[in-house]
């Protein structure tokens, strides 16, 4: 990696404001999902180090709380310009680590940067109330405290964004973060402990341990100092903490998994639903958690929707995403790989007709599929494939595209293109997720609260929700 400030690139541990290695010596190494090169390593540390990094967040919370809101919303305001400052630094070892296309990852620290900002402005906005009381010799006051440490567990698509959306509501709020990146993608977050730093985040309030993730996870999970866990990751993880967190009741927010659903219906501007599609379903090489994972299509307008999506797909350039010109990066590693895999041959043999890609692997990289015929008993329909596989399935009435839409446990985002404004009124209510997306696919900013419902999670980041995430209600009664 060329870095014009090579301290962004960090392999070690950072709680109390030092860097740390881990007292055993173990290591993780992380490799370049584009070329398996391993990239660098970073500490494995012990349960002993995860707690201690929670007792100096739990002493660093003492103070952090007590400073001026106003204090806190300059500090994250002077992160967020760090990380555009540093764009092209982060974007890089993202890039690296993660393998999605430098434009891509240009992006991700923007928009990670963006909710720095957006939560140094909410911070000072932490309002309360106060209420009429039964009473004439009475006040009812009610505040907002911060819950107090957190544990951030994040995944590896969006390594950068994920945690600055946590850590920029938590400490707006006055609470202190440890956080644990995923194995495959430490860097980023380090980078973003790094400037932090810079910002002038105060030692203890921001803090990053690495390691084994179910040993961090109970530890997380079973340290009482512990009051808040945010998780964004798969619904099975998030299921096992929640069941872990609930002796000790603790406060939780899941971002989990999606099976979004994406229905054009025949009265939609078709270029428009071809370019949402496009976005939606191949950025990040179909990594995300609102991508789309199936594609219903009115059937009087399917012939001529699926032969403009085919000239989009193909003109998609699957390679490094260090090269210009790249659209799709790698997989992130085998086990992805062989998901799209099964997704494939299980659609193939469920009778889907391929239109573009092959099914075929070469190392991490696989080539955009288009497929038609599709039917809700393909693997593709029951869970996420995270990979760049899109199946077309056919249907005719609008009752039936709801119905096919909601059979799913999952429930993060939704799409629909349609310019009949009755249809976008009832599909928009009948729709079961956190998220609904008409007539445009680019639905996550700072301003908007991002979560899900049913088996993707509950709990919004961003937004003027995503603050209470951290933050407890305290009523008091004033008499005499
Ligand atoms: P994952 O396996 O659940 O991992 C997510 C994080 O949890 C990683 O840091 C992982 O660490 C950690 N982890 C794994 N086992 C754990 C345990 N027993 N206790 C505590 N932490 C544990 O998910 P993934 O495969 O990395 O990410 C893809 C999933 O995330 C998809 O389902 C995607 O939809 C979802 N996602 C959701 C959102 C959202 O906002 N709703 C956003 C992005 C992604 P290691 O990797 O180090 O093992």
């Amino acid at each position: 990696m060329k870095l014009k400030n090579p301290e962004l690139f960090q392999q070690a541990n950072y709680w109390n404001g030092q860097w740390r290695q881990s007292s055993t010596g173990e290591v993780i190494e992380v490799d370049n999902p584009s070329t398996g090169k391993i990239i660098g390593q970073v500490p494995s540390v012990n349960r002993a180090e995860v707690a201690d990094a929670i007792d100096v967040a739990e002493r660093a919370f003492q103070s952090w709380r007590q400073e001026p809101a106003h204090t806190r919303a300059k500090v994250l305001r002077k992160w967020g310009d760090l990380l555009l400052t540093h764009v092209d630094d982060l974007a890089e070892i993202l890039t690296t680590e993660q393998g999605k296309p430098l434009a891509e990852a240009k992006g991700e620290v923007r928009y990670a940067a963006s909710y720095l900002h957006w939560f140094a402005e909410e911070a000072p906005r932490n309002y309360g109330d106060t209420i009429p009381a039964p009473k004439t010799s009475q006040k009812i006051i009610v505040q907002k405290q911060p819950v107090g440490v957190c544990g951030c567990i994040t995944p590896w698509n969006f390594p950068i964004a994920m945690l600055a959306r946590k850590v920029a509501a938590a400490l707006a709020a006055g609470c202190t973060v440890v956080a644990k990146p995923a194995e495959a993608t430490p860097f980023s977050a380090l980078a973003l402990a790094y400037l932090g730093e810079c910002a002038g985040v105060p030692g203890g309030v921001f803090n990053i341990v690495t390691g084994d993730s179910a040993m961090i996870g109970d530890e997380f999970t079973e340290n009482p100092k512990i009051r808040k866990i945010s998780f964004t990751g798969s619904t099975r993880v998030g299921r096992l903490l929640q069941e872990k967190s609930g002796r000790n009741l603790i406060k939780l927010s899941l971002e989990l998994g999606g099976n979004a659903p994406l229905i054009v219906f025949d009265d939609a501007d078709l270029d428009l639903a071809v370019k949402g599609t496009i976005a939606a379903k191949f950025r990040n090489a179909g990594q995300t958690c609102v991508c789309v994972n199936r594609l219903f299509v009115q059937r009087s307008i399917y012939d001529e929707f699926i032969k403009k999506l085919k000239v989009a797909v193909e003109a998609l350039v699957v390679g490094d995403g260090h090269d210009e010109g790249v659209t799709i990066g790698p997989l992130i590693h085998q086990k992805a790989v062989e998901k799209f895999q099964k997704h494939f041959d299980d659609a193939v043999a469920q009778g889907a007709r391929v239109i573009c890609g092959d099914g075929k692997a070469n190392g991490n990289f696989v080539k955009p599929v288009l497929m038609t015929d599709g039917k809700p008993s393909m693997m593709f329909c029951q869970e996420e494939t995270f990979a760049p596989l899109l199946v077309a399935v056919p249907f005719d009435t609008e009752e039936e595209a709801i119905q096919l839409a909601n059979d799913t446990p999952y429930g993060l985002a939704s799409y629909f293109y349609s310019n009949n404004i009755s249809r976008v009124m009832r599909v928009t209510d009948a729709l079961e997720s956190g998220m609904v997306g008409v007539n445009e696919t680019a639905i996550s900013n700072a301003t908007a609260p991002f979560g899900g419902v049913k088996w993707s999670g509950y709990g919004r980041e961003g937004s003027k929700y995503g603050m209470d995430e951290y933050l407890q209600v305290k009523y008091v009664l004033l008499g005499g």
